[in-house]
């Protein structure tokens, strides 16, 4: 008969509140950089009113009643900030944060120290939460509702369950694709947030204070011009300008004039509407051998040698909101804007052109 022991936090164990970077972030950020531009507080994000008006809401509210902030799932293509709020609403809470990743969660006992370690109201994060093992992600469900996990020891007779109360938490999860997280995820979240592409205003605010805090000087239009290429993603942005800036100093006096930023774009590949060779390589797929679709977006992966799910999260979103493509039923295909984008002419790729016309 399996037996059943409780195991309640204990107090010896709890660490004291850190609001400060932690170690696990140094790793997390790919350079000091990085670091710099990315902001501290949630004041300092730039864009995305809604999502940080409803958010300062349910903070405010969550410290006022004394309680863990509820369960937050944002999802949106990458380097649209999912990260920088996360990492943010623990810095407003003046709470710990532990970060995770779905793929790297393959079985339960993958999450139990995150889960075991995590203080009162800190923050646990999961990035990619899309990619974890579905025995996870079940055996999240009464971790998330009731802040008890439940496991089991040993096999056969000698088996028995462990019934481990935690202590509450507040669980954030990032995803570029809501569409697989499964429903009863999904509902365990209190707050579901969808980030969207910037505008150019706003990235052009984001690059001018980037700039600064890299000591570089920009005039206005140049700050236009990088955020006008930067496919509404401050990632991009951020990245661009960094490429500018090295441009400036080798080839001009370090100052980014309008000049400056178009010839260094120009170099990169990067065109008017701010797509790189991977994006127009992927229009140019679907133009040329699949006559401007509809096609499978597998299909144009494996003719591009190139992994689905890159195309899906990184590449794709963009080109669907600038309405370069369509999804049908039947396959993505090109709009005229994306055909014109291309120099190419709609009308000479009318439908079953790859068959010769039969003529009576
Ligand atoms: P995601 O997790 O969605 O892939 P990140 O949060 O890592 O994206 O954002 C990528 C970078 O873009 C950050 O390091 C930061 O420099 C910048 N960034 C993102 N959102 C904002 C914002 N709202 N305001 C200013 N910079 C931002």
């Amino acid at each position: 008969m399996p037996k059943e022991v409780i195991i309640g936090p204990q107090d010896g164990q709890s660490k004291p509140v850190d609001s400060g970077v932690p170690d696990i972030f140094r790793n997390e950020w790919s350079s000091e950089e990085d670091r710099a531009l990315r902001p501290q507080r949630m004041a300092e994000m730039i864009g995305q009113r809604d999502v940080f008006a409803r958010l300062e809401i349910s903070i405010r509210a969550a410290q006022k009643r004394r309680e863990p902030l509820g369960h937050i799932l944002f999802d949106g293509p990458p380097g649209l900030g999912k990260t920088t709020f996360a990492t943010c609403i623990p810095r407003e809470l003046g709470v710990a944060i532990q970060i995770g990743n779905g793929a790297t969660l393959k079985s339960p006992k993958d999450v139990v120290p995150y889960l075991t370690n995590a203080e009162e109201g800190s923050v646990l994060f999961i990035d990619e939460i899309h990619r974890m093992q579905k025995s996870v992600e079940e055996f999240l469900y009464p971790a998330m509702e009731d802040f008890r996990i439940d496991l089991t020891l040993g096999e056969g007779v000698n088996a028995r369950t462990l019934n481990i109360q935690l202590k509450p938490f507040t669980l954030i999860g990032a995803t570029t694709r809501t569409g697989l997280i499964s429903a009863p995820l999904r509902d365990r979240f209190q707050m579901r947030e969808h980030l969207d592409f910037y505008t150019v205003d706003e990235l052009s605010v984001i690059i001018r204070r980037n700039a600064g805090k890299l000591n570089v000087k920009i005039d206005d239009d140049a700050a236009y011009e990088i955020a006008f290429r930067s496919r509404g993603t401050p990632r991009l942005a951020n990245n661009r300008l960094r490429w500018v800036r090295d441009f400036a100093d080798a080839k001009a006096n370090g100052a980014i004039t309008l000049q400056v930023a178009v010839d260094a774009l120009d170099m990169q590949g990067i065109d008017r509407l701010g797509l790189d060779q991977q994006d127009r390589k992927f229009l140019e797929t679907v133009l040329r051998v699949f006559r401007g679709g509809p096609v499978g977006i597998e299909s144009v992966a494996h003719t591009m040698n190139i992994a689905p799910d890159t195309l899906i999260d990184e590449v794709e979103p963009f080109m669907l909101r600038s309405e370069l493509i369509i999804r049908t039923p039947r396959g993505r295909r090109l709009t005229e804007k994306g055909f014109r984008h291309l120099g190419a002419n709609p009308a000479d790729y009318e439908e079953f052109p790859l068959f010769p016309l039969i003529k009576d």
